[in-house]
């Protein structure tokens, strides 16, 4: 075979076989194919897509590119929910507990921040001395015992993925719906998980910012799932504002923490980030067999919360990965930024629109997120919003806090953070938040 060949034949929009998406990445990982020869064949990607058949072999291969988690002899359906990434979307840090409380075990490996999105991981961290960088073997022994284990990609699982994406990544080629499909799923089918939830985004704040490009990627996901005896279900949900009110990422653990608590969440700005929440925990209490509906694994994770049971399990497992629950026991004792800068809008009315990637882009520069991979992230960094979209505002009212350590970004965060938020004279219809649920039947509106 010849890798020229293979490349010119995906450009001319042809389908691979098997043996040659082998060849070609069995080569790059064993470093036969040099990064220039892929980055040619990814952008070949980019233009000519994939059929679903090369996307589902293409997942193949990536997924048996490292170990694939056994955790078969763990009691239960094991579950687990994956977000293609929004502003302020801190969902698996409640959803998980909930639905451990609810007696389905959830095995989650979750990501970093990447690019204006947050990180479950980044998140977690924030949590003083909470270990994210378990062993397979530590991984397994916390399921069993917890559960529920929240830990990072390690080096283990899908290792093409890893390398590929850091190409992708440098070469204009993530935004390529086969390719993130295949690195999402190879990842998630490792993991050692029965069914699977997904809650892809759509709108100003998420990677697939139109509603058919988010329809076209949850298919293929449900699709690839369930093509590998995973039962996979997608939610699309819309991110055209910043889910609940905080942004960054121990301002995040406090809103959840205060959510698992039961004290917010109900009629107040967390409320949208609930709602999310409590679907995404009901299908995965659903696909786990502890609901005979979506409805009723809803009201199951509602109750969680309202017994205290969801708040038990995450301080369990915090206490299991070595995370300080004083911490959480104590959210005012976490040291204070520099700098607390209030938001004024200068005219008041309805607010119509937050803009959530110019808030992600923006909490980025008060140090919550990285601009480069390497980059340190300051816990303490971020944005509260006082007000969400429906709102009403009078003149000169404070609409947001920002928090940072670093003096020279005050004023340009400031004017941007003004700026994300759009004002009107009348209230603005109320959006829907759960748009669409997709399973291996087809797609249906979300009522
Ligand atoms: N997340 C992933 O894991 N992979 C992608 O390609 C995009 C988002």
């Amino acid at each position: 075979m010849n890798i020229v060949e293979l490349i010119r034949k995906k450009r001319e929009g042809n389908s691979l076989n098997k043996e040659e998406f082998h060849y070609l990445l069995s080569g790059y990982v064993e470093g036969r194919v040099p990064e220039y020869q892929m980055s040619a064949f990814l952008m070949a990607c980019y233009f000519r897509g994939m059929s679903d058949e090369e996307t589902l072999t293409f997942t193949d291969l990536m997924l048996h590119s490292g170990h694939v988690v056994d955790l078969s002899d763990i009691p239960g359906v094991k579950v687990d929910k994956h977000s293609t990434g929004g502003v302020g979307d801190k969902v698996s840090l409640i959803l998980a507990p909930i639905v451990a409380a609810c007696g389905v075990p959830v095995p989650m490996i979750s990501g970093r921040g990447l690019g204006h999105t947050g990180g479950t991981l980044d998140k977690l961290e924030s949590v003083s001395g909470f270990r994210t960088d378990l062993s397979i073997e530590e991984y397994t022994r916390v399921i069993r015992e917890t559960g529920l284990v929240m830990i990072g990609q390690t080096k283990e699982i899908a290792p093409a993925d890893k390398r590929l994406y850091a190409l992708r990544d440098v070469t204009a080629t993530v935004e390529c719906i086969p390719l993130i499909a295949g690195s999402i799923m190879s990842k998630k089918l490792a993991e050692g998980i029965d069914a699977l939830v997904l809650d892809v985004k759509t709108g100003r704040g998420a990677f697939m910012q139109s509603y058919e490009n988010a329809l076209s990627l949850a298919q293929i996901l449900v699709r690839i799932g369930n093509h590998f005896g995973k039962e996979t279900v997608a939610f699309i949900t819309d991110m055209s504002e910043p889910l609940g009110t905080t942004i960054g990422n121990w301002l995040e653990v406090v809103e959840s923490v205060e959510c698992l608590r039961g004290i917010r969440g109900t009629d107040d700005g967390s409320a949208d980030l609930m709602e999310a929440t409590h679907h995404l925990a009901g299908a995965m209490l659903f696909l786990g067999k502890k609901a005979n509906s979506i409805s009723e694994g809803i009201e199951r994770s509602k109750q969680s919360i309202n017994d205290g049971s969801a708040y038990k399990k995450f301080l369990q497992l915090v206490r299991v990965q070595g995370g300080d629950v004083g911490t959480l026991e104590n959210l005012e004792q976490f040291p204070l930024p520099k700098y607390s800068i209030e938001v004024r809008i200068h005219e008041g009315g309805y607010i119509s629109e937050i803009d959530p990637l110019e808030l992600g882009l923006t909490s980025i520069t008060l140090g919550a997120g990285r601009e480069k991979v390497d980059d340190a992230i300051d816990p303490k960094a971020g944005i509260v919003l006082n007000k969400k979209v429906g709102d009403t505002v009078a003149d000169h009212e404070v609409v947001a806090m920002f928090y940072t350590d670093r003096e020279d970004v005050l004023e340009s965060a400031r004017d941007r953070i003004t700026q994300a938020y759009h004002i009107s004279p009348a209230r603005p219809a109320k959006k829907k938040l759960i748009l669409s649920y997709i399973d291996r039947t087809g797609v249906r509106k979300w009522e």
